[in-house]
């Protein structure tokens, strides 16, 4: 079984693997250890991750990114129309209540939902950890924002199941970095004097910072913090207005009216603006952008600052705010540790440093993949084919979470709303409320300060109805409701029942006092409920599965195809030169003759409307067909290459 780790990226997604050295970040079939977190669409098939990235200039409108910012959301989310004004070129749909795209997919228009998307890519990213692991990859632990809702969680969960994957545990991503930090360190202080740590991830689309307390053997979060629209995008994004202004009094030319074109110039900008994290100016060319103009310009390290300081500034507010929350004081920090892209950024880099002042930045992680380890050595902790050495790591609830709850008509005065699980309650963490109630009842569970959450996410979290409530003898108990806050963050329902305290019926107990109270004990009836949340259907996620298997099973078939019909083509054009080489001593002129009509005739066939397209079969019989014209002549041929070898073995010997 293998052991799988995923840091779910807004521009690439990185895989880990445990294997019996250790933890390795895997290479997909590019040899790049990360793979851009991309689904498109074409005439024939699906191209996925670094396939989609290879056409996403030609058919960047049925290619579509920001998954990860997709996932969970509404079409009106306010989150979701910036995203649809800055950073997506495909168009966004509603699909039965969430946010989905159009596109033209096998020459018809379809819709898909963002959770079915992440799912084709999940599916993707499991299929190259399967490459790679020679095995089937099920059990998998997936890292997410920690700003990442109830709503937003479920929706992965959901993708993940469509995607056939099991999430062993969802992490969120700091704490996966953290975790990769802790379990390597053989030197952590005893619990009294924890060492405590900052990290701080910036990355393509937000930045996560993280107050963490190792310990020996352990790692506790003290307090997070999160500016969730501001990363490398971003950054690109103010390139691309800045430019596209110079560019309407240079060239008299609206880049931003033109979709294609400013896609084209975002990735401009992003290449400029790596080249600026080492240089001090650097060029911008792009060729033909649009109206057959060759665009170029060029930046300065200062002029780019200047243009991005709107960006930059907002860098020192979640950092002073997760201190300030881990209630620890500059002093009391012994690092700050920078993870993800965007810190390689010389001006980012300073405005962390601001915040924390007179601390050392370290990079002693790895900052693209930290997070993927740290969510493999998760998954190698849950699994229960590897052995790691044991690390108690302790997350915390990023919002708080309340039920509320309808008054009984015969006490109106009775308390409506709870706070079940306060921000920075432990994960995970079991709660039992208690409701006075005679009559079934409803109590629903959601986030409790609304403008605390991304966008314009609905708050609720769950819904529980006890159906029945069971009479029992002591009238004023209360029906007791489990709750539970798990480790993936979600928040449900578990169980609901009465406690009857009864005399126990036991034999006399003659040593007992004549005037003693009867013993007591308590009987436990469960209350019937349903409870609801916003996971998909069972049904629903089943069908959608069935679905993602038959679009993977109709991809595989259009590569196979492809495979075959190149085999053809390679055997046409292999043998008719070996014809005229090495085969020339070992066939007769009316075979070569024969071989060669034969291989003319494939040719034309390759090259005509039928042999353009055809079935992958069509393709395997032609071949056979050659082969069995071929293949006799290729044997005399290996023939007398074994005897000439054997024969020069029996020399030197
Ligand atoms: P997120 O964590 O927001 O989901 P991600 O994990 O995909 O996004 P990373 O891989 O951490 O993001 O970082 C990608 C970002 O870092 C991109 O915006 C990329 O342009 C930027 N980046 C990478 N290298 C450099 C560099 N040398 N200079 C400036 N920016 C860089
Ligand atoms: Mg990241």
């Amino acid at each position: 079984m293998a052991v799988v780790g995923v840091d779910f990226g807004c521009l690439h997604s990185k895989i880990g693997v445990a294997r019996h050295r250790g933890i390795d970040i895997i290479t997909n079939e590019v040899s790049n250890r990360a793979t851009p977190s991309l689904v498109a669409f074409g005439p024939k098939q699906r191209s996925i991750g670094e396939a989609a990235k290879t056409q996403e200039t030609s058919n960047f409108r049925n290619t579509i990114g920001s998954l990860k910012r997709l996932v969970g959301r509404t079409l009106n989310d306010t989150d979701v129309q910036d995203i649809e004004k800055k950073f997506i070129n495909a168009s966004l749909v509603d699909v039965q209540g969430s946010v989905g795209v159009d596109v033209r997919y096998l020459g018809e228009k379809q819709s898909f939902s963002a959770t079915q998307l992440v799912g084709m890519y999940l599916a993707k990213l499991r299929d190259i950890a399967a490459n790679e692991l020679k095995t089937g990859v099920t059990d998998i632990v997936i890292a997410v924002p920690g700003w990442y809702t109830d709503i937003q969680r479920r929706a992965v969960l959901d993708a993940a199941a469509i995607a056939g994957l099991n999430v062993l545990r969802l992490i969120n991503d700091a704490t996966a970095a953290a975790l990769g930090y802790g379990i390597t360190k053989s030197d952590l202080p005893e619990s009294d004097s924890p060492r405590n740590v900052v990290f701080v991830d910036v990355g393509h689309s937000s930045l996560s910072v993280a107050v963490v307390a190792f310990s020996k053997g352990q790692l506790t979060v003290k307090s997070t913090a999160y500016d969730r629209n501001l990363g490398g995008r971003d950054i690109d994004y103010a390139l691309v207005k800045h430019f596209s202004e110079e560019f309407k009094g240079k060239y008299k030319i609206d880049v931003m009216s033109n979709p294609k074109a400013t896609f084209r110039l975002a990735a401009g900008c992003e290449r400029l603006k790596k080249v600026l994290s080492a240089n001090h100016e650097a060029p911008l060319n792009i060729e033909s952008i649009m109206n057959d103009i060759d665009a170029s310009s060029k930046l300065t390290r200062e002029e780019y600052e200047a243009l991005i300081a709107s960006v930059l500034d907002r860098i020192s507010t979640p950092l002073e705010n997760a201190l300030k929350e881990s209630e620890l004081t500059l002093d009391q920090i012994d690092a700050v540790e920078l993870i993800g892209g965007s810190t390689r950024i010389p001006a980012v880099r300073a405005r962390i440093q601001s915040a924390f002042l007179g601390k050392a930045l370290s990079t002693t992680l790895n900052q693209d993949e930290a997070v993927a380890r740290g969510a493999t050595f998760a998954c190698a902790m849950l699994s229960p084919v590897f052995r790691v050495r044991d690390f108690r790591f302790t997350d915390i609830a990023t919002y708080p979470i309340k039920t509320v709850w309808e008054a009984s008509p015969d006490s109106p005065e009775e308390d409506t709303e709870l706070l079940v699980f306060p921000r920075g309650n432990a994960l995970p963490s079991s709660k039992i409320l208690s409701f006075y109630k005679k009559e079934p009842f409803t109590v629903e569970a959601m986030y409790d300060e609304p403008s605390l959450l991304p966008g314009s996410i609905n708050p609720w979290v769950a819904k529980f109805t006890a159906k029945e409530i069971p009479a029992v003898s002591n009238s004023d108990t209360p029906v007791k409701v489990k709750t539970r806050l798990n480790s993936n963050g979600l928040m449900s329902f578990e169980a609901a029942f009465v406690d009857e305290i009864v005399e126990k019926e036991e034999d006399m107990d003659v040593d007992a006092p004549p005037d003693a109270p009867p013993k007591k004990k308590k009987v436990k009836h469960d209350v019937p409920f349903v409870s609801g949340t916003s996971s998909l259907d069972k049904s629903l996620v089943e069908s959608l599965k069935e679905q993602e298997a038959q679009m993977h099973a109709s991809d595989k078939l259009v590569m196979d195809t492809e495979d075959r019909k190149n085999a053809l083509e390679e055997y046409v054009y292999d043998t008719r030169g070996k014809l005229d080489d090495r085969y020339a001593p070992f066939v007769k002129p009316e075979e070569k003759e024969k071989l060669l009509a034969a291989l003319q005739d494939a040719e034309d066939w390759l090259y005509s409307e039928e042999g353009e397209d055809a079935t992958k079969s069509a393709y395997v019989t032609r071949l056979d067909a050659l082969k069995v014209l071929g293949d006799p002549i290729t044997f005399r041929w290996r023939e007398s290459e074994e005897r000439v070898r054997a024969i020069t073995q029996l020399r030197e010997t």
